[in-house]
Order: C-alpha cells, then structure tokens, then sequence
C-alpha cells in the first residue's frame, strides 16, 4: 500500500522536481485544478457524504514548484512579508507540491485565493467531523503553530489516508508529531 503521510514542511523539503504519481482534475471546481487521483476520489465521496456538493468548492490543489515560487513572491508584494511567511509555505516546503493537499472555500461568500473562507458554516462542523475516515486532516490547526510552524489555516487539508488520519485525530497530533512518533519506533524496530 502507498504511504501518503509524509511529511513536507521547510525541514522536510521536496526535492524541486518532485512530481505526484497521477493528477486528475479536481472535483467541486469549474477552474483548472489538479490533484493527485486518490484524493479526488476520497474527496468526492466524502463530500457526497456530508452532502456538501452545493456548499463546498477547492479553490486550491496541485502547484509545482515553480507555480509556488511565483506564489511566494507575488504574495511577498500584494501582502508582505510577515503575512506570506505565515500563510504562503516557501517552495519545496509546499505540500501543494504533493498533490496530495487541496484549499477549500464555500459557494456563496468571497473567496481569497491565499486564504478562502472554509468556517462557520453547518457543512464545515460536518465536514471536520466526518475527514478523518475519508483520510484527511486539518493540517494547520490553531493550537499547534508552534509544530507546524505556519499560522492556523482553517481552509487547508491534506490527504493521509486511514488509518494515518483517524490515529492522529485520536492522538490530537499533527503530521509533525506523528512523524516524530513513527520515526521513533521505527528506529526502535530496525536496527
Ligand atoms: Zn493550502
């Protein structure tokens, strides 16, 4: 089975041609935006769930490295600069590298292409309740910052997989922590 819960973050780098297995077009979207096929399906059918399908849209998926390079910058001149390092990950540090994260917004309110709003709404309770035995996790939750090193992002969520998903949630961990955690016992066990 394919392990989706690596962890990418700026002490966890891509490699800059790091490129998913396969992209699809991602659901809920009329614009052109890519993702890898195994979160767009879990994604669907989460959504469907809950039913969300009106309610929820991605604004956000698959960015190369050069995409969030430019991303990186251009935020760096319409916001400056303690806003894109809170919000913008440097390039190579981008899980939207991966393919395996997606940015969500919701039918009917204003949706800013760094920071779409994804709170308030029934469809979100539902959504965060049921995400995690579709495989997906808040990955930047507001009381951990100080792990994941990048501000609370309400809208973005990142592909695991089961069990990956359900253990962190029961642990109240986030990838970082689960990665020091899987890191350990594996290297308790192989030796
Ligand atoms: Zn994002």
């Amino acid at each position: 089975m394919k392990n989706y819960s690596f962890l990418v973050n700026e002490t966890h780098l891509l490699p800059s041609d790091y490129h998913p297995q396969k992209l699809v077009q991602a659901p809920f979207t009329a614009e052109k935006i890519l993702v890898e096929e195994v979160l767009a399906k879990q994604l669907e059918a989460l959504i469907y769930f809950i039913d969300g399908q009106n309610e929820i849209i991605v604004t956000s998926g698959y960015r190369d490295y050069f995409e969030q390079e430019k991303l990186y910058q251009d935020s760096i001149g319409e916001n400056g600069l303690e806003f894109t390092q809170q919000f913008v990950a440097k390039p190579k540090a981008s899980e939207h590298q991966t393919g395996l994260a997606v940015d969500l917004g919701l039918t009917g309110v204003e949706n800013d292409m760094i920071a779409p709003t994804f709170e308030k709404r029934l469809i979100v309770e539902k959504f965060l309740k049921e995400m995690v035995n579709f495989g997906f996790i808040l990955r930047y939750p507001k009381e951990k910052t100080d792990k994941t090193k990048i501000a609370y992002e309400p809208w973005h969520f990142r592909y695991v997989g089961t069990p990956h998903s359900q253990i962190m949630q029961g642990k109240q961990w986030v990838l970082e922590e689960y990665h020091e955690f899987m890191s350990y016992w594996s290297g308790k066990y192989v030796q």
